[in-house]
């Protein structure tokens, strides 16, 4: 190595970075503020693709370049979530004070993976809090993970190994027939995917049909379990939704927690969203049975709005929780007596990840300055506006519902301009309904997403969002309905 002088990331002058970086912030205010008067969506040019394909740089180009890179290339093209109009998917929208609370933890840059430092004691009480929120008792155990996958992936790997607790010495294979999982044909694919991570395969996992309002079916439920019994296979857990992806349909979770506690099953809930509307003492009784869960996993980032990425696992019994976690034997993550070593706070033993991000200072701060009456209100907001959606959608002779709204999520097509034997040539409608979500998004109209229900397109408005205005669902109407003449008169 040659001998030269030592360098560092630091600025040559803090003064000089200083005086940008409070520029910057201003500029990037400026721009949160005025997102309304921008298009909710648009495409990425080539112009610009084309220049986010550059070789490694070797030599910098500095801040002040390195900045203007950013305006031209990121900023214009936002997917678009924290605009007023974006009900794609379920995605939250963030907030200003959220934005200035990750900025605190990028300059804290710890590592909340345990130490003695205040981190650790944050996120205890965020998680305390978390287990008030959604009915849990203040023994359970809980942890802070990227979002719903993760927190669905680590309270199955619980449940899994309460199935049968030689699995974590000896692995699956030692279930002699098969352990087995069962949640509805309309449950997130993150649960299909955690119970194949886990080695249970694709078999491992038993969807069961819905009803009419896209609920589990518990009495093909109960036939399933006893068939699996019968068969010489071995049930394991049930995981029950609280607001589904799809329609936001809810299941019968006091229903799903009598038949795990007859049946001695686990009980998982994905709340992912609609655990939060525990929050509303109006809507809680849709969740009920939720608080009697062994397991739920729920996001912050989508219905409380907070910056991404922070989603929440709660697991009712702290031994199941850490068996698939626990280290075992790793000399380098030994306890002193006193110093900065981990201490009784170890999230390292109750999810995958070792160094990990200070997730809960955003979410202390936020339930700090808002308080959780705020969040239940806008909540409440958003389920008000969802209902207010399907209510114009219901009087427009050329709109169409197509799944009951118990809670946020509207799915509608265009049916306007088509016979009645026509609106039976299911494939036509979808490719209208194709078409128009595509122009309203192309536009910058707005940006529904969509499914497929009972086999046909639906345009899908998911609301996790605090920003949008009743005005605003009026505007979408408005669009389909005109971007529906449109196209079914073939232009
Ligand atoms: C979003 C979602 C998930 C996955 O959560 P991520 O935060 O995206 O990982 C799981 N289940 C449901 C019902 C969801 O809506």
């Amino acid at each position: 190595m040659p001998d030269r002088p030592e360098e560092s990331l630091d600025p040559a002058s803090w003064e000089e970075f200083s005086a940008h970086s409070h520029a910057v912030l201003t500029e990037l205010l400026e721009w949160l503020r005025t997102i309304r008067e921008r298009p909710a969506w648009q495409p990425v040019p080539e112009t610009v693709r084309a220049a986010l394909r550059r070789p490694l740089p070797r030599q910098g180009v500095g801040l002040e370049a390195s900045w203007d890179e950013l305006r031209s290339s990121v900023l214009p093209y936002p997917w678009g979530n924290i605009h007023p109009r974006f009900w794609g998917w379920v995605v939250g929208t963030g907030s200003p004070s959220g934005a200035m609370a990750e900025l605190a933890t990028a300059i804290l840059n710890t590592n909340a993976g345990g130490g003695h430092q205040a981190a650790p004691y944050v996120e205890e009480q965020v998680i305390d809090w978390c287990k008030t929120m959604v009915g849990f008792p203040p023994e359970s155990s809980g942890v802070l993970v990227t979002g719903g996958s993760v927190a669905n992936l680590v309270a199955l790997a619980a449940a899994r190994d309460a199935g049968d607790t030689r699995i974590s010495e000896e692995g699956v294979g030692v279930v002699a027939g098969g352990a087995v999982f069962y949640t509805s044909a309309q449950t997130h694919n993150s649960v299909d995917k955690a119970v194949r991570l886990l080695g249970l395969g694709q078999r491992g996992l038993r969807t069961i049909p819905v009803d009419a309002e896209f609920r589990i079916d518990i009495a093909l439920l109960e036939r399933a379990i006893a068939e699996d019994r019968a068969a010489g296979r071995h049930p394991f857990c049930v995981i029950g939704n609280a607001g589904t992806v799809n329609t936001g349909a809810i299941d019968d979770l006091t229903v799903l927690a009598d038949l795990c506690k007859r049946e001695k099953l686990w009980f998982h809930v994905d709340g992912a969203f609609g655990a939060l509307a525990a929050l509303s003492a109006e809507l809680r009784p849709l969740v009920a049975g939720m608080e009697r869960a062994d397991s739920v996993a729920f996001d912050l980032h989508k219905w409380l709005y907070m910056p991404y990425d922070v989603g929440c696992v709660l697991v009712r019994d702290r031994e199941a929780h850490r068996r698939p976690f626990a280290a075992s034997h790793a000399s380098y993550l030994s306890r002193e007596a006193r110093g900065a070593a981990p201490n009784d706070h170890d999230p390292g033993s109750l999810a995958p990840e070792l160094s990990r991000e200070f997730r809960g200072l955003k979410v202390w701060m936020l339930l700090q300055e808002h308080g959780i009456e705020k969040y239940a209100r806008l909540i409440e907001q958003n389920v008000a506006q969802a209902r207010y959606l399907a209510g114009c959608v219901h009087r427009h002779p050329e709109l169409e519902l197509m799944a009951p709204v118990p809670l946020n999520v509207v799915c509608l097509r265009y049916v306007g301009g088509v016979t009645a034997a026509k609106k039976t040539e299911g494939e036509a409608m979808d490719a209208m309904n194709r078409e128009i979500l595509m122009r309203i998004q192309e536009r910058g109209i707005a940006v529904p997403s969509s499914t497929v229900l009972n086999g046909r397109f639906a345009v899908r408005v998911a609301i996790t969002n605090h920003r949008s205005r009743r005005e605003d669902f009026d505007m979408l109407v408005a669009a389909m309905v005109e971007i529906g003449a449109e196209v079914a008169a073939g232009h």
